[in-house]
């Protein structure tokens, strides 16, 4: 989407911070950091939210899962980590493209604010 700025961090148009990058998705470390570890896995592909995600990408999302884990491991969280997605106004999601932040470093609590 040409006015997403997911989409153009995607592309390279925007610079990013990247922590892992491969045909399918890309992970860079948050502008605003709320841990001491906090990055942002993204698919590629422009999917607005949760609430949009179709059966057809149920390959991705899954792709997406099975690699939290690998970059956990790169950024040292083996102590754990949270992983967090904000879906609509209620969740409080300011950029719609769907994202996952993962944070670690720190002890996180719970509820979340
Ligand atoms: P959310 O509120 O779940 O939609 O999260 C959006 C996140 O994107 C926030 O944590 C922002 O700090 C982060 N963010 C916005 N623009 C950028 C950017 N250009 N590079 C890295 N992180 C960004
Ligand atoms: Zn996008």
């Amino acid at each position: 989407m040409s006015d997403c700025i997911f989409c153009k961090i995607a592309e390279g148009e925007i610079p990013s911070n990247k922590v892992y990058e491969d045909e399918r998705i890309l992970c860079f470390h948050d502008l605003e950091p709320q841990a001491p570890v906090h990055v942002l896995i993204i698919p590629k592909k422009h999917i607005e939210s949760m609430d949009d995600v179709g059966v057809e990408d149920q390959d991705l999302l899954g792709y997406i899962m099975i690699k939290v884990k690998d970059i956990a491991k790169e950024l040292g969280l083996e102590n754990g980590y949270r992983l967090v997605n904000n879906c609509g106004e209620d969740g409080f999601q300011t950029v719609k493209h769907i994202h996952f932040h993962l944070l670690g470093k720190r002890k996180l609590t719970w509820p979340p604010g």
